[in-house]
């Protein structure tokens, strides 16, 4: 296995939930993190909380120039970029029908946009030292699609297409989908659609996998030696089989 200590690790998305989670888990194995989202304070918190192999910068992944000065930041604090995990992602759920168009296109710009500006921020400099991995966090609705998750499957699906684009396009940079069921975390907080948080109420309460499971998982694949590509990873709760 490959030792994390002094590897550098990017990770959006860490201010709750499965990244969160995550930067907790890579920087207990030794690995130099740096931690990205909207909400500052809570970043401030964690790196604070997890010492000084842990940075944190503000990110709007959907926005590209706040992803590449992300990755200048972290190559700033750290030397270099090994591991960019892209975790950042929304879940407003509704049927089409209730045509929150607004919402569409939020998870589009988040979840694939981002995911895209994220590789686009760290693809030259991996090329460059002939070696790098990008984790994206896709989902089980990226397998299967459920009435009112059309449009957020629609994301995640790409998100699996772009990783496999991407790990067949290099025979010297990593790629790996992550793909847990439902997760603990603050996601379904954006359901504004009544009766979506309803369904989706009953469907978490089914059973859901801690976020801790989730960066187990990713951790595993990052810590392959360098000749294993970890292409896709399922986690689901024993507990449901919901999703
Ligand atoms: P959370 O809502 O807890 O975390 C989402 C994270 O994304 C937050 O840190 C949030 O930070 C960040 N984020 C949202 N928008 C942006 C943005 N524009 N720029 C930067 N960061 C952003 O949910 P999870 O931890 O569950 O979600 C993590 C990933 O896991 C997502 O991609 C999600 O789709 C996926 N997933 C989750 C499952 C679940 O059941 N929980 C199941 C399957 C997949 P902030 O608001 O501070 O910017």
């Amino acid at each position: 296995m490959n030792d994390l200590s002094n590897r550098v690790v990017l990770i959006t998305g860490a201010s709750s939930g499965i990244g969160e989670a995550t930067a907790r888990e890579l920087a207990a194995a030794g690995a130099k993190v740096m931690i990205g989202a909207r909400r500052s304070d809570r970043l401030e918190a964690l790196a604070r909380d997890l010492g000084e192999n842990v940075a944190w910068a503000r990110l709007d992944v959907t926005d590209r120039e706040s992803f590449v000065a992300f990755v200048t930041a972290a190559e700033a604090r750290f030397g270099r970029v090994d591991v960019l995990v892209n975790n950042a992602g929304v879940m407003p759920l509704s049927p089409l029908s209730a045509l929150l168009v607004d919402q569409w296109d939020w998870m589009i710009d988040v979840n694939i946009r981002g995911v895209l500006h994220g590789i686009a921020a760290v693809l030259p400099g991996f090329q460059a030292q002939g070696s790098g991995h990008v984790v994206n966090v896709a989902s089980t609705a990226a397998y299967r699609v459920f009435p009112g998750a059309a449009v957020y499957s629609g994301t995640k699906y790409a998100v699996r297409a772009i990783t496999d684009g991407l790990r067949m396009e290099h025979t010297d940079i990593r790629a790996t989908t992550i793909s847990p069921a439902a997760t603990q975390s603050e996601l379904a907080h954006t359901i504004t659609d009544p009766a979506t948080q309803k369904a989706i109420e009953a469907f978490r309460n089914a059973g859901m996998l801690g976020a801790d499971a989730v960066a187990r998982a990713i951790r595993f694949a990052i810590e392959q030696p360098a000749d294993v590509d970890m292409s896709e990873i399922i986690v689901r709760p024993t507990v449901s089989n919901m999703s």
